[in-house]
């Protein structure tokens, strides 16, 4: 098989082996990124060097007898709004283009510590706002199953790369849905952990109660390896937790055989009710037969409160995201712009340049954040949303005690085509409507390529108790077992084989 069709795990057995070196792997990806990418855009920039010379490193090392951790030489890629020192690091805006960060996010700290040659950095909706990379100031990534339609958002980069076999894994941010949209319209699998799980230190903050760092990967395994590979606690964030000794790779090595006699699953009532594209409830109901055929139990469960996970979300987020890219005013952070007329001075100047450097998404999103926190209207919006916030958590909780875990369909459509929502942002948001309660939550959930419609993917979500981030493996790898193959091999409708 093609180096570049190899998931994470097996490229890394092969370079410890020494039948391949690190620097033939991250070739093999840099040399069809360059073939490919043009097309697709997954990436805003490819780190040719830096991938190359971490890659030399490791080969040298491994030559030199030396002890490695065991994924060294395994290359990857990362969302553009994951600082890494020295690289420009952009979040999908004009606001930021052209700035290289002074640091390094924690997971990129743990990913050098892996010794994994970083290949670039991917494209994403402007500040992780969208649902299909259109809002990106850089132009959209095309989704490698159909160039014609959109990636999924915010982080269609990461899944596209990762779908197009541009590289083997990526790292996303999951704020309302970022990374398992994608996984789902893109035949890939993505992970959102339990809030907390992997430091957000060094993340260019969206929604902080809500912002989660996650996997994408080709496999339930490789996402788990991925997770263990960049979490655990970290000091430098206030919120992530205390280290587990959970195995999660050895958890998904367990679902793989997927029998599930005496396993009890959930479906949320109010989940299916309306809403989806053609073709994505029969593939959902095709992999609950699957799982009944394997003994599973599945139970139908109530949360009345998701029916108003949506419209909460959709304050809770503009809220802190108003607040948060405060910073972006041409002073602290983003590129500075003078106003053309009438007197310089430091509001007209930040005026200029968040009119300027923004784009519409993003300012539609900070006027809503600023107007449901100014006074009068706190408490009937922002309060209110925040009481939905703790009744989706109740509703959770009773459900995970009756249930291991939930299942759903992640995304309402298949990949649609550019341009059919980016007019509409109502209908945008509601590519959200199955992931958002896991982030309300702070609960584990990942999306898992179950089935294709018309020859797209369709993916489906399992959510899990907070902490058990196991079971989501364990139960996720079944559905894995379960689906037919081809729902997450991408032909890639494009160029070379076109
Ligand atoms: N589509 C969601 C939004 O636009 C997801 C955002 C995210 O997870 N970063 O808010």
């Amino acid at each position: 098989m093609e180096i570049v069709k190899k998931t994470a795990r097996e490229l890394a057995e092969l370079i410890r082996a020494g039948e391949l070196s690190s620097v033939e792997v991250t070739q093999a990806f840099l040399a069809r990124i360059e073939k490919l990418d043009t097309q697709l855009h997954a990436f805003l920039f490819v780190d040719k060097e830096g991938a190359l010379a971490a890659a030399k490193a490791v080969d040298a090392d491994l030559a030199a007898g030396k002890e490695l951790p065991p994924y060294a030489g395994v290359p990857i890629a990362i969302k553009d709004n994951i600082c890494q020192r020295g690289i420009p690091t952009t979040c999908g805006s004009a606001m930021l283009e052209g700035w290289k960060a002074p640091y390094d996010a924690t997971v990129v700290r743990n990913i050098k510590a892996a010794r994994l040659p970083i290949l670039g950095h991917t494209n994403m909706d402007e500040f992780a706002m969208g649902s299909s990379t259109e809002h990106s100031a850089f132009g959209p990534t095309r989704n490698p199953w159909d160039t014609s339609r959109i990636p999924g958002g915010s982080g269609g980069g990461s899944a596209a790369a990762v779908a197009a076999y541009l590289a083997p894994w990526a790292l996303g941010s999951d704020t309302g849905g970022s990374i398992r949209q994608p996984g789902a319209v893109t035949g890939t699998v993505g992970a959102k952990p339990t809030y907390g799980a992997i430091s957000r230190y060094g993340l260019i903050a969206m929604a902080s109660s809500l912002d989660q760092i996650g996997p994408v990967a080709r496999t339930v395994e490789d996402a788990a390896i991925l997770q263990t590979l960049v979490g655990g606690h970290d000091p430098l964030d206030s919120t992530s937790l205390p280290d587990t000794e959970v195995d999660l790779p050895a958890a998904a090595q367990k679902g793989k055989p997927a029998d599930l006699h005496g396993c009890k699953i959930g479906i949320v009532k109010e989940t299916l009710a309306a809403g989806y594209g053609e073709g994505v409830l029969e593939v959902f109901s095709n992999t609950l037969d699957s799982l009944r055929e394997r003994g599973a139990e599945i139970v139908e469960i109530s949360c009345p409160s998701f029916e108003y996970a949506l419209a909460a979300y959709y304050l809770i987020m503009p809220a802190e995201a108003s607040s948060n890219l405060a910073r972006f005013d041409g002073v602290r952070y983003g590129n500075r712009v003078e106003p053309t007329s009438g007197p310089v001075t430091a509001e007209t100047m930040m005026r200029a340049t968040r009119e300027a450097k923004f784009g519409v998404e993003v300012k539609r999103r900070i006027i809503l954040g600023t107007h449901v926190l100014s006074a009068g209207f706190y408490d009937s919006y922002y309060g209110s949303a925040q009481k939905v916030r703790t009744l989706v958590q109740r509703d959770l909780a009773a459900a995970f005690s009756k249930v291991a875990v939930l299942i759903s369909p992640t995304a309402p459509t298949v990949a649609f085509r550019f341009g059919e929502n980016i007019n509409d942002p109502m209908k945008m948001y509601l590519n959200d409507m199955t992931t958002i309660p896991a982030n309300l939550a702070g609960v584990p959930a990942m999306t898992i390529p179950a089935g294709l419609v018309n020859g797209l993917p369709v993916g489906v979500q399992v959510m899990a108790p907070a902490h058990a981030d196991a079971s989501m493996y364990e139960y996720a790898a079944a559905v894995e077992a379960l689906a037919p193959a081809a729902a997450s091999e991408c032909p890639v409708a494009m160029g070379e084989e076109k």
